[in-house]
Protein backbone atom coordinates (compact mmCIF):
# COMPACT_ATOMS: atom_id res chain seq x y z
CA UNK A 1 0.00 0.00 0.00
CA UNK A 2 1.24 3.71 -0.61
CA UNK A 3 1.50 6.10 1.44
CA UNK A 4 -1.32 7.97 -0.10
CA UNK A 5 -3.66 5.28 -0.39
CA UNK A 6 -6.75 5.58 -1.71
CA UNK A 7 -5.42 7.47 -3.71
CA UNK A 8 -4.25 5.99 -6.94
CA UNK A 9 -0.79 5.52 -7.33
CA UNK A 10 -0.17 7.78 -10.39
CA UNK A 11 2.96 7.04 -10.76
CA UNK A 12 2.39 3.16 -11.49
CA UNK A 13 3.62 2.59 -14.97
CA UNK A 14 0.80 0.48 -16.49
CA UNK A 15 -1.62 3.38 -16.06
CA UNK A 16 1.03 6.95 -15.63
CA UNK A 17 -0.83 8.32 -18.75
CA UNK A 18 -4.25 7.70 -17.86
CA UNK A 19 -3.66 9.93 -14.83
CA UNK A 20 -1.63 12.35 -16.63
CA UNK A 21 -3.93 12.92 -19.23
CA UNK A 22 -6.44 13.35 -16.55
CA UNK A 23 -4.75 15.95 -14.74
CA UNK A 24 -5.16 17.87 -18.61
CA UNK A 25 -8.75 17.43 -18.08
CA UNK A 26 -8.53 13.95 -21.13
CA UNK A 27 -10.06 10.55 -21.09
CA UNK A 28 -7.56 8.08 -22.54
CA UNK A 29 -7.52 4.39 -23.45
CA UNK A 30 -5.10 1.95 -24.90
CA UNK A 31 -5.73 0.96 -28.61
CA UNK A 32 -3.88 -2.21 -29.94
CA UNK A 33 -1.84 -0.79 -32.89
CA UNK A 34 -2.47 -3.67 -35.06
CA UNK A 35 -6.55 -3.97 -34.84
CA UNK A 36 -7.31 -0.54 -33.98
CA UNK A 37 -9.56 -2.40 -31.24
CA UNK A 38 -9.55 -0.50 -27.73
CA UNK A 39 -8.20 -2.43 -24.85
CA UNK A 40 -9.07 -1.97 -21.73
CA UNK A 41 -7.43 -3.22 -19.21
CA UNK A 42 -4.28 -1.30 -20.44
CA UNK A 43 -1.60 -3.87 -21.01
CA UNK A 44 -0.80 -6.17 -23.63
CA UNK A 45 -1.12 -8.23 -25.24
CA UNK A 46 -4.51 -7.20 -27.27
CA UNK A 47 -7.21 -9.20 -26.10
CA UNK A 48 -8.48 -9.25 -29.97
CA UNK A 49 -5.89 -9.86 -31.87
CA UNK A 50 -2.65 -11.34 -29.45
CA UNK A 51 -0.99 -7.54 -30.59
CA UNK A 52 2.25 -5.95 -28.20
CA UNK A 53 1.72 -2.33 -29.19
CA UNK A 54 -1.03 -0.76 -27.69
CA UNK A 55 -1.05 3.11 -27.56
CA UNK A 56 -3.32 5.37 -25.22
CA UNK A 57 -6.24 6.96 -27.55
CA UNK A 58 -8.00 10.06 -26.44
CA UNK A 59 -11.79 9.69 -26.43
CA UNK A 60 -14.64 11.69 -26.34
CA UNK A 61 -15.82 11.03 -22.48
CA UNK A 62 -19.10 9.78 -23.94
CA UNK A 63 -20.21 6.56 -22.63
CA UNK A 64 -23.12 4.48 -20.93
CA UNK A 65 -24.52 3.20 -17.73
CA UNK A 66 -24.00 -0.60 -17.68
CA UNK A 67 -24.15 -1.08 -14.07
CA UNK A 68 -23.19 0.35 -10.51
CA UNK A 69 -22.86 0.19 -6.67
CA UNK A 70 -24.84 2.52 -4.01
CA UNK A 71 -22.13 2.07 -1.28
CA UNK A 72 -23.43 2.74 2.17
CA UNK A 73 -20.94 1.27 4.25
CA UNK A 74 -16.97 2.26 4.08
CA UNK A 75 -14.91 -0.58 4.81
CA UNK A 76 -12.05 1.68 4.58
CA UNK A 77 -12.23 4.86 6.65
CA UNK A 78 -10.74 7.36 4.44
CA UNK A 79 -14.62 6.43 2.41
CA UNK A 80 -16.60 7.50 5.51
CA UNK A 81 -16.66 11.51 4.60
CA UNK A 82 -18.48 10.79 1.11
CA UNK A 83 -21.48 8.63 1.83
CA UNK A 84 -23.25 7.41 0.29
CA UNK A 85 -21.22 7.34 -3.50
CA UNK A 86 -22.23 5.56 -5.81
CA UNK A 87 -19.39 3.23 -8.08
CA UNK A 88 -19.99 2.48 -11.45
CA UNK A 89 -19.07 0.67 -15.29
CA UNK A 90 -19.43 3.02 -17.60
CA UNK A 91 -19.67 1.60 -20.99
CA UNK A 92 -17.73 3.56 -23.53
CA UNK A 93 -19.55 5.60 -26.24
CA UNK A 94 -16.17 4.19 -28.57
CA UNK A 95 -16.83 0.88 -28.08
CA UNK A 96 -19.26 -0.30 -25.37
CA UNK A 97 -16.91 -3.44 -24.57
CA UNK A 98 -15.09 -1.16 -22.71
CA UNK A 99 -16.23 -0.45 -19.74
CA UNK A 100 -14.44 1.96 -17.23
CA UNK A 101 -14.87 1.64 -12.93
CA UNK A 102 -15.67 5.37 -11.46
CA UNK A 103 -17.39 7.08 -9.23
CA UNK A 104 -21.32 8.29 -11.42
CA UNK A 105 -21.84 12.17 -9.71
CA UNK A 106 -24.29 14.57 -9.94
CA UNK A 107 -27.38 12.76 -10.15
CA UNK A 108 -29.31 11.09 -7.09
CA UNK A 109 -28.71 7.31 -6.52
CA UNK A 110 -32.61 6.35 -7.03
CA UNK A 111 -32.38 8.32 -10.63
CA UNK A 112 -29.96 5.75 -12.18
CA UNK A 113 -30.80 3.91 -14.98
CA UNK A 114 -29.36 1.10 -17.23
CA UNK A 115 -27.90 2.65 -20.51
CA UNK A 116 -28.42 6.09 -19.19
CA UNK A 117 -26.21 8.65 -20.86
CA UNK A 118 -23.34 9.64 -19.16
CA UNK A 119 -20.07 12.11 -19.71
CA UNK A 120 -16.85 12.40 -17.74
CA UNK A 121 -16.09 15.14 -15.93
CA UNK A 122 -13.05 15.92 -14.04
CA UNK A 123 -12.65 16.60 -10.52
CA UNK A 124 -9.84 16.18 -7.66
CA UNK A 125 -10.06 13.06 -5.68
CA UNK A 126 -9.41 14.06 -1.72
CA UNK A 127 -9.30 11.74 1.02
CA UNK A 128 -8.82 12.45 5.25
CA UNK A 129 -5.75 12.33 6.11
CA UNK A 130 -4.26 12.54 2.59
CA UNK A 131 -2.44 15.94 1.72
CA UNK A 132 -2.53 15.36 -2.04
CA UNK A 133 -5.06 14.88 -4.66
CA UNK A 134 -5.41 13.44 -8.02
CA UNK A 135 -7.86 14.22 -10.43
CA UNK A 136 -10.00 11.90 -12.14
CA UNK A 137 -12.65 11.12 -14.47
CA UNK A 138 -15.63 10.55 -13.08
CA UNK A 139 -18.93 10.26 -14.70
CA UNK A 140 -21.91 12.59 -14.94
CA UNK A 141 -25.35 12.13 -16.80
CA UNK A 142 -25.75 13.62 -19.59
CA UNK A 143 -28.05 16.58 -20.12
ZN1 LIG B 1 -5.29 -5.97 -31.54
Amino acid sequence: MHPDFPLPDVTWEPTREFWASAARGALVITRCDACARYVWYPEPPCRHCGGNQLTWTRVSGRGSLFSWSVVHFAWIPQFREQLPFVTGLVALAEDPAVRVVSYIVDCPPAQLRCDMPLRAVFRPLRYPGVAREVMAPLFAPER
